[in-house]
This record gives C-alpha cells, structure tokens and sequence, in this order.
C-alpha cells in the first residue's frame, strides 16, 4: 500500500475528528491506535459481564451535542440519542435530592419549593445565575469554544458573558468555588457538583466558569447519552472515515519516529509527552521542555458495576437521572476537592469524597440485559493514585442507596495509575488532558494563536491536550487538521462533513 497523506496516531474522538476532516478533503488518511480497540475516551464495551456494555471513559455528552465540529457532522441524526428530561440530580445527605431538569423554570419551581426542602433563596439565585445564560446556552457554548480557540468570532457576546462569569467567579483565597450570586444550600450545591467535574485545588477560576456552561447546557440541548454507549460516537466517525477512503490500524503503538509511515502530515492525538518521545531531539529544546513540563490535574479512579436492578437510591428521584453527584454542600466538595489535589499520590481518599455517578440505564435499556443496569461512577484521587477505588465508591453509595450491595453481579475497576496505564493521554489518570486552570487552558501545551502546530512543519498535536480541552467534541482534531489542510496541502476551503454525503 502506498504512504498516506496523513497520519493520525491515536483515534479518541478528536484523531477520529481530524481523521475524518481530512479524509473529506479527499486526502488518503491512516489512523494507528495502540489499543486493540478504536475510539479511545469513547469506548463501550462488555467489562464485567457478557450482555452488559459499558462506557470505558466518556459517558454523558453535553459538549458532543453543542460542538461546531459534531453539528457539522450531524452527529444527532447519524445515531440514536436519549436526552433526559432531568440532565443531572444531586444527591443531599440529609433532605431531598436536588434536580437540574431541562426545563428551567420546573428547576427553580422546584428549587424554592418547601416541601422539597427548598427556599426562595435558592430559587431566585437560581434564576438569576442561570436564567440569562440558558436563554443564551448558543451563545455561551460559542464563547466557551471560540475564547479557547482564539476565534473571537462573536466578539460582543464573548465581553458579556465572559465578564458575567468573571464577575460571578470569585478568586478570593479559601472561598468555594461558586458563582458569587448563588444563595441557598440546594442551589450552591447542585451547582457545585457540576462545577466539580473540574479537579483541584479550590478556589478556581476555571471549575465554576466551566460549569456555568455545563449547567446552562443542562437547560439547553441536554446531557445525552447515545444510544448503546458512547462507542457510537467513535463508530459513526470512523464508519464515515473508512467511507471516505480512510483506514484504521490498531495494535499499533508508536514509540519513536520509525513506528510512522512516511505522510505529508502527521497529527498526534496523544499526550505532549509521547510526541516528545517521539520526535525527540527533532523538536526545538524550548518546545520540547513545554512538552515535558505540561501540567497535569488530579487523577480519576472509576468503578464499573453490573446490576442486577435499578440502583436501590434512598431518595428515588434520583432515579431520574442519567447523572448523579454525591458529595454533599458546596463547601464539602470544595473541601474535598482542594484536599485531595494538595495531597501526596499515595494519600488515601477523603472521608466524604466527590462522586460523579452516571446510571445510564435509566434512559437507555440497551446497556443490560431486561431488568438489569450498568452503573459508572469516579472519585478523584491525586495524580498517580495506585488506591483501588471499589470500597471507597461503595461505601458512598450505600450511604444513598441502601443495599446496592446486594444487587452487584460484576464490578470492574481501574486505580488512577490502571488509567494512564490503558491510555497514556490519561497521565497520572488525569482525565482531562492536563491541569483545568485558566492559564493551563490558554497554554495549551503552549501559549500560542496555533497552538496545535509544532515547530516541525507538518506535526501537529490534536489531543485534549490542545484548546478547547477536555471532553468529546471532536473539536481539537478539527481545528488542528484545518491547520493541516491549509499549511499542507493549500486546503483552504472547509470540507463538507454533512451526513447525506456517502
Ligand atoms: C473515566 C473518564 C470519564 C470521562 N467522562 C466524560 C464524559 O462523560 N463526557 C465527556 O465529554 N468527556 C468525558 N471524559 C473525557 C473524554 O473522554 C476526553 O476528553 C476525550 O476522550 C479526549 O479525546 P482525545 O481524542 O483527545 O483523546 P483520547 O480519547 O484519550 O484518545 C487518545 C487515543 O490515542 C491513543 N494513543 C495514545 N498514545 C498513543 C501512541 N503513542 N500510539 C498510538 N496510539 C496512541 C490512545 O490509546 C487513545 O485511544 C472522560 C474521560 C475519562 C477517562
């Protein structure tokens, strides 16, 4: 077979992006992968028992459904999509759970009502937080994207919201990370929970900015989950790469330059880590060092469970959502979070930890056999973390739901360092592709208007390691394989990715 245009290494949603970008632009493209398996942070599969499927990484897809990238790939009709009518509850130790339903005003009725442990102050700060962006949940995804990108395509919108996170964001030392308008136990903690989906140290800037685009879109397009896991959204990029001429290899680790075909165009979905290893010393000393030296965040250590039923919860309106936070107030998690960012990798983990629980068999009966359910859930742990996490996630949960032991037929779990073993994108199990700071999201592996070009002429770097970072949006390929297209191959018009396209 003849030298490919373009290489890929790696097929995580973004290599299959960039993959896919540059197969349509009618360019001869090879993906390596060095699992067994192609899709990276969005794999399926059967990990604890035969019949139950599930998501190895990536669960519940917020920011594949607001991506440019994955719109102009008609990501919503190329598969099947459940989009819960409540995109994420949150779990009380004492009271009712909290629920962040789609629709906003059902969400803040709710919030301020009595009997469900509410107060008008968690009501109207609700609104008065979330209300403007969700009426506005395009613009805020644009300017979550576009700022990150360095395309200030919409610049008036951008200075508005971005000051209106900005002034909700406090950076005063050993305070939560909270917007500062929130008021009320319930609303400070059902926002704290989706801001925790961001690790370390507290306070941060960058936790609460990203979850004021994580909850506006709750009240938005929603937290989908595809139908049979998030391997479709693998599978459907990579049906249409191959249907485009493209090819994948997997098994196929690239250690050093020799383990690359010769292309035009080389673009590593990996981290800055291993495109140093790989290029070594062809890589200028100061870029190289920025590779080395990118920072990471706190590790995620995840336990899979087969069940043979729904999840027992105490409260059973948490069986109305996909996605669960267990961790308690506001200043609990912020407690939790900061100390286990601070602490030594082989500290154990904190008493009340942070859970993120995704049960996503509550809207898709495909997961599980009839009657059965499959359930994921991570707390974090600091980077490099070898601590099995199955007691401390049990635990956690019996204290919610009562009995859940009984019902585990399978469990499967990975340690921090088991993650950055089976993915080295995942260094010290840092899930994100380096440390969720504000800086780290602009330096991104470096500050730069291109940070996915190399100092090589025709290497780039695509990963989540690059603007707009972590999640499945396919976005990082795609920007870095339109700097391709157009450095490369004098590419400059966007190729069409539409799905009526064979
Ligand atoms: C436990 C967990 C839960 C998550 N939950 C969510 C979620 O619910 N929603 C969400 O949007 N995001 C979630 N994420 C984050 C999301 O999965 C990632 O941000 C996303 O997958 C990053 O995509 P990527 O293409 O940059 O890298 P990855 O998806 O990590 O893919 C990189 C690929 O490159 C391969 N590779 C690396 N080095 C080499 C090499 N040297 N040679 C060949 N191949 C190589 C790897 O094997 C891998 O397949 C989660 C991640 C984890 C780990």
């Amino acid at each position: 077979m003849s030298d490919p245009d373009v290489v890929v290494v790696g097929s995580g949603p973004n290599g299959l992006a960039a993959a896919v970008t540059c197969a349509r632009a009618g360019l001869s493209v090879t993906v390596l992968e060095a699992q067994d398996a192609i899709g990276g942070g969005a794999r399926t599969a059967e990990l604890t028992l035969p019949g139950f499927h599930h998501d190895l990484c990536s669960a519940v897809h917020p920011a594949a459904l607001a991506s440019p990238f994955l719109r102009a790939f008609g990501i919503r009709e190329r598969i099947a999509w459940r989009i819960p009518e409540v995109s994420y509850a949150h779990a009380m130790p004492d009271g009712p759970a909290v629920l962040a339903w789609r629709d906003l005003d059902r969400t803040v009725a709710e919030l301020g009502a009595p009997a469900l442990g509410g107060g008008p102050a968690d009501a109207a700060s609700w609104r008065r937080v979330l209300g403007p962006l969700s009426d506005r949940v395009d613009a805020v995804t644009r300017v979550a994207f576009d700022t990150l990108l360095r395309v200030p395509a919409h610049p008036v919108d951008e200075l508005r919201l971005g000051l209106r996170a900005l002034a909700q964001t406090p950076s005063d030392r050993g305070a939560p990370s909270q917007p500062l308008a929130l008021r009320g136990t319930r609303a400070r903690a059902l926002f704290a929970g989706v801001a925790a989906h961001v690790a370390g140290r507290r306070p941060s800037l960058a936790a609460p900015a990203a979850g004021l685009v994580l909850a506006a879109q709750g009240h938005g397009a929603g937290w989908g989950v595809p139908v049979g896991g998030s391997q479709a959204i693998a599978d459907a990029l990579t049906r249409d790469l191959v249907a485009h001429g493209g090819r994948t290899v997997t098994g196929h680790p690239v250690r050093a330059a020799a383990d690359l075909p010769r292309a035009r165009a080389v673009l590593f979905d990996t981290s800055p880590r291993v495109l140093a290893d790989v290029l070594g010393d062809r890589l200028p000393t100061g870029y190289r060092r920025a590779l080395v030296r990118h920072r990471y965040g706190p590790g995620a250590a995840k336990l899979d469970l087969a069940l043979d039923g729904p999840v027992p919860w105490r409260d059973p309106r948490l069986a109305l959502a996909p996605t669960v936070h267990i961790g308690g107030t506001a200043e609990a998690i912020a407690a939790a979070e900061d100390a286990t960012a601070r602490a030594p990798w082989f500290a154990p983990p904190p008493e009340h930890p942070y859970l993120l629980v995704v049960q996503p068999g509550v809207v898709d009966d495909t997961r599980a056999p009839a009657g059965a359910q499959t359930l994921w859930a991570y707390l974090h742990v600091p980077a490099g973390s070898p601590l099995d996490p199955t007691e401390p996630i049990l635990r956690r949960l019996e204290a919610y739901a009562p009995g859940l032991r009984d019902r585990v037929l399978g469990a499967h779990a990975r340690s921090a360092a088991e993650l950055a073993r089976t993915n080295p994108n995942d260094v010290g199990g840092d899930i994100s592709g380096g440390a969720v700071t504000m800086w780290r999201m602009l330096a991104r592996p470096v500050l730069s208007p291109r940070p996915w070009a190399t100092p090589v002429p025709g290497v780039y770097l695509c990963s989540a390691a690059t603007p707009p970072g972590p999640a499945v949006h396919g976005m990082s390929g795609w920007l870095a394989a339109r700097l391709a297209l157009r450095d490369r191959f004098g590419v400059v018009a966007l190729p069409d990715l539409g799905p009526d396209i064979p």
